[in-house]
């Protein structure tokens, strides 16, 4: 039975493009004869510093996220990262399987770092050796992820096949990043050329799943845009990032495709769209704003099925780990 595996940071709130991008397809893949295992993945979460109590909050939000959107304890094993210490175990031995130029290469950590790379943690370097364990661990073959986390997937596949290949086993399994629909990369709402992300300062760029009616009908007619009205073809949207973006959008939230936003909407002015946009946005978003508020109201429900699915995963995770130990002359 093929596995999946996928997961997302309890930082700040749920965006629309974790939603969209993620979120949404974790849905899709659930139940069809695959074992789907979605994570929260809260030891990502503190390669950059969290306030404690926001941490517990947004992890328990995420999980609310998690299940307002519709992933089933009953199909899908949800749960988070730190209760199942075989990621980080499995963790340290592919730090000693991945070589530093590989990271070096990673682009998240040169636009997370910032300038101040000297002072970035040890942890946020190292993430993407977590992230492969994260899959491995389960020996999971299929990652939904967004376009943005295409390079840790190549990264946590060239840990596989080096591990196989040091020890002389078939051990890991070569996962495969699914990076599909219209919505990969959500662009900030703020600068076309930046993914949207929960930890952008500005809460103008992005919309959030807790976000109410006004401020998204706000944020979308604040949205960046150019002065023409939307083209008249999709290819018309090229060079236009910020146009090309709410389209997709729109198409992503009708479950349709941009062609079909453009024969509805094509040479409309953006403030004619943008309305139009916010009314989906709203009317997709607000039940699982509610359900996921109603939710919070008493984390019990929540903390059971964290973990009720933290059990289950180490049941996966554990037999893994320790065949990797064996395969590399630790003694158990
Ligand atoms: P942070 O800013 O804290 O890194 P994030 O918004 O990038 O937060 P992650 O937890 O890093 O969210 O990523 C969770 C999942 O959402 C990943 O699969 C990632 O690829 C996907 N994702 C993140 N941002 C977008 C986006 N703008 N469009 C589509 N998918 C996205
Ligand atoms: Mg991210």
């Amino acid at each position: 039975k093929p596995r999946v595996f996928s997961g997302i940071q309890p930082t700040n709130h749920l965006q629309l493009g974790n939603y969209l991008g993620a979120v949404k397809r974790f849905v899709d893949m659930q139940g069809s004869g695959i074992e789907t295992l979605y994570c929260i993945v809260d030891l990502h979460a503190i390669t950059v510093w969290q306030d404690p109590a926001d941490l517990t909050r947004a992890t328990r939000e995420l999980a609310a996220g998690y299940l307002a959107s519709g992933l089933d304890p009953a199909k899908s094993i949800l749960f988070n990262q730190a209760r199942v210490p075989e990621h980080t175990q499995l963790a340290w031995v592919f730090n000693c399987v991945a070589r530093m130029g590989w990271l070096n290469r990673m682009t998240q950590f040169k636009d997370k770092a910032g300038k101040n790379r000297e002072n970035a943690s040890v942890g946020l370097f190292a993430y993407p050796n977590l992230m492969a364990a994260d899959i491995l661990t389960y020996h999971a073959t299929k990652v939904p992820v967004g376009e943005d986390q295409k390079q840790h997937l190549e990264l946590a596949r060239d840990i596989a096949i080096k591990f196989n290949n040091d020890f002389g086993v078939d051990f890991f399994p070569v996962p495969d990043p699914i990076i599909e629909g219209v919505a990969t990369r959500v662009m900030s709402l703020r600068d076309g050329s930046k993914k949207m992300s929960k930890s952008d300062p500005s809460d103008m760029s992005r919309i959030n799943l807790t976000d109410d009616a006004d401020t998204i009908a706000k944020k979308f007619r604040k949205a960046k845009t150019d002065p023409e009205p939307l083209a008249e073809t999709v290819e018309g949207l090229a060079g236009r990032p910020e146009a090309r973006n709410l389209v997709n959008i729109y198409a992503a939230l009708g479950d349709s495709t941009a062609e079909a936003v453009i024969a509805e909407f094509g040479g409309r002015s953006f403030s004619e769209f943008k309305p139009k946009l916010a009314d989906l946005a709203v009317a997709k978003l607000s039940p699982l704003s509610s359900e996921m508020s109603r939710l919070m109201q008493d984390p019990t429900e929540i903390d059971r099925v964290l973990e009720a699915g933290a059990e289950r995963a180490r049941t996966i995770a554990a037999p893994i780990l320790k065949r990797t130990y064996d395969i590399v002359g630790i003694v158990t």
